[in-house]
């Protein structure tokens, strides 16, 4: 990858608030009694109380409301979907536009970075016991803070060299930049969370602890049925965003790329392609774009870079050589006699994510392998889980919010041990 292809990858698609249109913003802020906007958040931020704050430029009290409730904050406030949630709920809905919460929340963590503000602080009682986590993802990071300001050990198994999960190997960085997310994963180094890279977590290795929580989230590719899957250049879109994020110089994108599927995620990896020099790029939907799950404004970005999107088609079969494929085969979704071929040497598909074998972690498993919990996250015994591995694949901000109330019924879990 040049540096100029990497540049581009890698910059970021929206501008943040100066400190003038951060204070004008925050002005236009009702500063409601009831606050709705703290309602419509998954994980319970409070942002008329940061907003207020901001307003009395008071920035690091809104960085320690901001973190103390997410440690993710920063993360959170990149690629958390607004404008269903806190936005959608503010009471300027009614007057004009809602409040711009994610880009002040986005401004205050910025200023947090820049003024090396400590925001967060371990407590100095510790715990004596030792707390597990699986998989180093938003729902464990999550999970851990809670327990670190808890004052319990707290050790993180991660099968990968870096944290974040799906942050740090899916989400593309033009969206998320690597550097906010390894700000918010320093937040919880911070609070004494240890670390253990390139360990897939066994059942051994979790003995000695006294409770365990599992956040592994979903990394086997829904794939549908397809001729020619096995051929060179047919990817599943976490194999193909992480190769992205990990491989940079050998990383070929593809000249001509296909992307199946009408999420965020085939969005992702359209845009990816296209910042990664590959010539034409388009996505291929079976349904209508109205039906399409994707974010509005993220298909706007797509288009604006010149991504094509060809909707009520999907793909039959991959042709080519052994060694690369050259042509993709659909067929219409509503009228079974339309027919198309498009050339392509990448087909990247954007079609969903399921778990993995979870055998090892002592939970009990659905029909469609995600883990069963109760309230809580209560998997069983000392095991507990939280994130994607349990609700099916949601967003960012669910997962923190279910990490940290597993975290709660750790604490509650290992307080009614010790008491026997
Ligand atoms: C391309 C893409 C774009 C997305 N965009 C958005 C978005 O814009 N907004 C949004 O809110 N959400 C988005 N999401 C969804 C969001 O990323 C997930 O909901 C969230 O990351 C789930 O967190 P998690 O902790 O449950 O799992 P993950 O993020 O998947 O983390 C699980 C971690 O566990 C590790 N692991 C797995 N098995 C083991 C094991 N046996 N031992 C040790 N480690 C293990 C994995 O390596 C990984 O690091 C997107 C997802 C994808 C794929
Ligand atoms: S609902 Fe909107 S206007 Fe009211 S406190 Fe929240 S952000 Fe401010």
């Amino acid at each position: 990858m040049s540096k100029v292809v990497k540049a581009k990858y890698t910059a970021e698609a929206v501008p943040g608030f100066t400190h003038r249109t951060a204070l004008e913003e925050a002005a236009r802020c009702l500063l409601c009694h009831d606050a709705p906007c703290s309602k419509g958040c998954p994980a319970g931020t409070d942002p008329a109380k940061f907003i207020r704050s901001i307003r009395f430029r008071n920035v690091k009290g809104a960085a320690e409301t901001i973190r103390e409730n997410n440690v993710l904050g920063g993360s959170c406030a990149r690629v958390c979907p607004y404008d269903n949630l806190c936005e959608e709920a503010c009471s300027r809905c009614g007057i004009d536009r809602p409040i711009e919460i994610g880009k002040l929340q986005r401004y205050a963590i910025e200023q947090e970075k820049l003024f090396k503000m400590k925001t967060l602080k371990a407590p100095s009682k510790k715990q004596a016991e030792k707390v597990a986590c699986v998989g180093a993802g938003p729902a464990s990071l999550a999970c851990a803070a809670e327990l670190a300001k808890a004052g319990y050990k707290v050790t993180i198994f991660e099968r990968e060299e870096k944290a974040g999960g799906m942050l740090t190997y899916g989400i593309v960085p033009s969206r998320l930049p690597q550097s906010v997310v390894d700000h918010d994963i320093a937040q919880v180094k911070g609070l004494g969370v240890k670390f253990v890279f390139n360990t897939e977590a066994k059942a051994e290795d979790l003995e000695a602890f006294d409770a365990v929580f599992v956040g592994t989230g979903l990394w086997d590719a829904n794939l549908p049925k397809l001729k020619g899957a096995e051929l060179k250049g047919v990817y599943s879109a976490v194999d193909y965003l992480k190769q992205a994020r990990t491989k940079k110089k050998d990383f070929d994108p593809g000249k001509r790329v296909i992307v199946v599927g009408g999420g965020d995620v085939a969005i992702d990896c359209a845009v990816t392609a296209k910042l990664l020099g590959a010539e034409d790029v388009r996505i291929l939907y079976r349904r209508t774009i109205e039906e399409a799950p994707a974010n509005i404004n993220e298909f706007h970005y797509a288009l604006s870079l010149g991504i094509g999107i060809t909707t009520g088609l999907y793909p039959v079969a991959a042709i080519g050589t052994k060694t690369k494929m050259n042509k993709v085969e659909a067929v219409g979704f509503y009228d079974k006699k339309a027919k198309a071929e498009f050339s392509c040497d990448a087909l990247v598909f954007a079609t969903g994510q399921k778990p993995e074998d979870q055998s090892a972690y002592g939970v009990d498993v659905n029909e469609k392998g995600f883990v069963k919990v109760k309230k809580g996250g209560k998997a069983g015994g000392k095991f507990f889980a939280a994130g994607d591995i349990v609700n099916g694949g949601k967003t960012v901000v669910e997962a923190v919010a279910e990490g940290k109330e597993a975290a709660a019924s750790i604490i509650a879990y290992l307080e009614k041990k010790g008491v026997k």
